[in-house]
């Protein structure tokens, strides 16, 4: 007997489910929910031979097929739909990144979730040990050893488990209410939905800072729309006080009852950035990375969900948190290439984010010291407002680079005779010094000087990266490993030596350089222990002389605040690279690493070396700083019409087979020019040409580029070509996907 809208007329659910293809299945109603069918609903239901979760997109009456060839659904899993702005936002971003939409929904969803567990109601049930409990004798439960197992684990909760932990251990709800029976264990209940307290006395933990000038410009300028999409530019350099003006953004915010998210780049969800977060705020902070358990990335998902966490901080995939009053989005180094997926689901968790502020109206601040191109064309254009701090809100104006060139010049570990002296001059004086080498390991590879063989991997078109700690080659392309031969595998020489620079091998020369201060080297493999770095940057923050070597770990996120002269050993990878970022994302990378120089009582020194010390872009940073050169950066790509004056797209083809891929991409190209010429949509496709690492990971890689003036018609060729390749049998042979909007070609 159900009042519900008409429950009675619904039979076929139209659902989404994980899997390549892009289309929807239809499946017969069962018994409903209490609230009736509708679309958001997860559902257990039969696919192929299996059994998947997939989410309710629509409930017919009817569906294209006769209603008796369709297979029930099997279980309903939820009583309430998942959230509504979450759904939104993936139905956005499958439309938009062209990805399948059962996919999308099932990558944003938690494991937990994914997995069909339940979503805890509006109340937390928890679990804890009566006294008698607590003095049972498990000789009692001999014949029910789960029950003495889930006892035993409750004994090690004293403060009470919810039962989605429980759960998440495997036991069952019927061992829970056994225990309740036998009078051993009581069941408790919290309210979930228990808002923060609004009121600002409770809200914050210390004093926000007095703001300067301009922090208190652009403060004001954010404060002006709170209640409307309002997309600003934080352009300051680092130490300028931009985070101050996220907590202050945050903190109006939650004062009116909102939540705000953060997104921060993969290296910058740091122990110490956090610190800052909870010290300032007495609320609730949920935050996001890679180090949770499922259990509480699903627990910190509802409390985004409830609203009962105010601020949630997290890495890209954080962006697919749903929350249920959302006040503002703030995405932090919004330059940073961490923001977009590289494989599967190619999303870019910024332009995600300027999506979803435009559709809950609410406030978004990126944040950068080196925007992307992207975004300064946008405050250029006066579609975002540009927020500038140009002052470091303490101390001293941010560091000039120093070019130094390594031309004819011996190096030592990568360094030049002047650069070591510098160095041994500032440690002289008592500061610490930073030395960047993008390049883990010992040396970029390793070479026979009889014969000049060099060592290569076998699955991709790459060198050998040397690594002496533990002794080893390796490819940092498909994570291969070789032993170290003892002669040269060509012609038998016993002469074989490292060519070039990496950490350790620059570790090692400084080390028998300044024997009297510690080294300390900070790259992947020296932090592969969770805490190994928040130890070592704790021993550098003590403010003794010392030497920190590392690659773009350092860059990011950390305030190394007695770092007086930091050296950069090889300024040049960027700057005549194929593909045409790679000169913008190498000098940003420049420039943060520079931007580690001189936060401390004393001015900073940055030495850049390179072999190319006449490069103009080179000297143009040097000599004017970032800015300027991201304004010359423009005006080329205007003039080469590329992004951001132009969309593009690129069609990825991969398949071990190289006669599949230059087949099927020549196939789609020409299927493509042929479509397009019958239209006038003013789309261009291009290749399709090898990638510019051809054989990678034991495949051949192919691309096809596609470009436009006008987004929707790049989208709609895009859609175009996804449905060409999805009916044609040779692509099952490959592996494709289309990248909208590509951050590396
Ligand atoms: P950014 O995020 O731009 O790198 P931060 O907000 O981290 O800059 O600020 C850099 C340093 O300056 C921090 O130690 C911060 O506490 C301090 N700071 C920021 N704003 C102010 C201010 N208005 N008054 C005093 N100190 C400030
Ligand atoms: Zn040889
Ligand atoms: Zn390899």
């Amino acid at each position: 007997m159900h009042d519900s809208p008409t429950p009675g007329a619904i039979r076929v659910l139209r659902v989404a489910v994980p899997t390549p293809l892009r289309r929807l299945f239809d499946y017969r109603a069962t018994a409903p929910p209490a609230a009736g069918w509708q679309p958001g609903l997860r559902v257990r239901v039969p696919f192929g031979r299996r059994q998947v979760v997939g989410v309710v997109v629509a409930c017919r009456e009817q569906g294209e097929r006769p209603f008796g060839e369709l297979k029930p659904v099997a279980e309903c899993l939820d009583e309430t739909p998942l959230p509504a702005d979450w759904l939104w936002l993936c139905h956005f971003t499958a439309r938009y990144y062209q990805h399948p939409l059962g996919d999308t929904l099932h990558q944003a969803l938690p494991v937990l979730l994914r997995q069909g567990r339940p979503l805890a109601g509006r109340v937390r049930e928890q679990w804890l040990l009566t006294d008698s409990g607590r003095a049972a004798d498990t000789q009692r439960l001999k014949r029910a050893p789960r029950q003495a197992e889930l006892l035993a684990m409750l004994a090690q909760h004293p403060h009470g488990l919810a039962t989605q932990a429980v759960l998440a251990q495997g036991f069952t709800r019927e061992q829970l209410k056994a225990l309740d029976a036998k009078g051993l264990v009581t069941r408790r209940e919290t309210p979930r939905t228990a808002a923060a307290d609004p009121a600002a006395a409770h809200l914050l933990g210390e004093p926000a800072l007095p703001l300067n000038g301009e922090q208190a410009a652009a403060l004001s300028t954010l404060h002006a729309g709170l209640e409307t999409f309002h997309p600003c530019l934080l352009h300051g350099v680092t130490g300028s006080g931009k985070t101050e003006v996220y907590l202050q953004l945050i903190e109006a915010v939650v004062a009116r009852g909102r939540q705000a998210l953060v997104l921060v780049p993969e290296i910058g969800l740091t122990p110490q950035t956090l610190a800052r977060f909870r010290h300032r705020f007495q609320v609730p902070i949920v935050a996001l990375h890679s180090g949770l358990t499922d259990h509480e990335r699903l627990d910190a998902w509802e409390a985004a969900a409830s609203g009962r966490a105010p601020i949630v901080i997290g890495t890209r995939s954080a962006i697919f948190t749903p929350l249920a009053r959302p006040g503002a989005i703030i995405v932090d180094e919004e330059h940073d290439g961490s923001f977009k997926q590289q494989e599967g689901l190619r999303y870019h968790a910024r332009d995600l984010a300027v999506a979803r502020a435009q559709r809950h109206a609410v406030p978004l601040l990126l944040g950068s010291a080196t925007p992307s191109l992207e975004s300064l064309h946008h405050a250029s254009r006066g579609d975002y407002r540009h927020l500038r701090l140009t002052r470091r809100a303490t101390r001293h104006a941010p560091a000039r680079l120093e070019l130094v060139d390594m031309r004819g010049r011996p190096r030592q570990g990568g360094l030049v005779p002047p650069v070591l002296t510098a160095i041994g001059e500032t440690l002289a004086a008592g500061h610490q010094v930073l030395v960047f080498i993008n390049r883990r390991g010992f040396a970029p590879t390793l070479a026979c000087h009889a014969c000049g063989w060099l060592a290569e991997c076998d699955h991709c078109d790459a060198r050998l990266t040397l690594h002496r700690q533990p002794p080893l080659l390796a490819c940092h392309h498909c994570d291969s490993r070789r032993a170290l031969p003892d002669a040269c595998p060509a012609c038998g020489s016993a002469d074989l030596r490292p060519l070039g620079s990496g950490t350790e091998r620059t570790e090692e020369t400084l080390a028998a350089h300044f024997p009297e201060v510690p080294v300390h080297r900070i790259d992947r493999d020296s932090t592969r222990r969770r805490d190994a770095l928040e130890r070592m940057l704790a021993e550098v923050r003590r403010g003794e002389p010392c030497l920190l070597v590392g690659t773009q770990m350092l860059a990011k996120g950390h305030h190394l605040p007695h770092v007086a002269l930091v050296v950069v050993v090889n300024a040049d990878a960027g700057l005549y690279a194929s593909d045409f970022r790679a000169l913008e994302h190498s000098t940003q990378l420049l420039e943060q690493v520079a931007g580690r120089a001189g936060r401390a009582s004393h001015p900073g020194r940055v030495l850049v070396q390179t072999l190319h010390g006449d490069d103009p872009h080179l000297r143009m940073l040097a000599e004017y700083g970032y800015d300027a050169l991201a304004d010359q950066l423009l005006e080329e790509r205007r003039a080469a019409r590329l992004p951001p004056f132009r969309f593009l797209a690129l069609l990825r083809l991969e398949s071990p087979q190289e006669a599949a891929v230059t087949d099927l991409g020549r196939h789609a190209g020409e299927a493509l020019r042929a479509w397009l010429t019958d239209r006038e949509l003013n789309v261009d496709c291009l290749g399709p040409v090898p990638a510019p690492m051809e054989w990678r990971q034991g495949r051949y890689h192919l691309q096809l580029m596609l470009g436009a003036d006008k987004r929707s018609r790049l989208h709609e060729a895009g859609a175009w070509l996804v449905g060409w390749l999805e009916s044609n049998p040779a692509a099952r042979r490959v592996r494709w996907s289309l990248d909208i909007d590509p951050q590396t070609l």
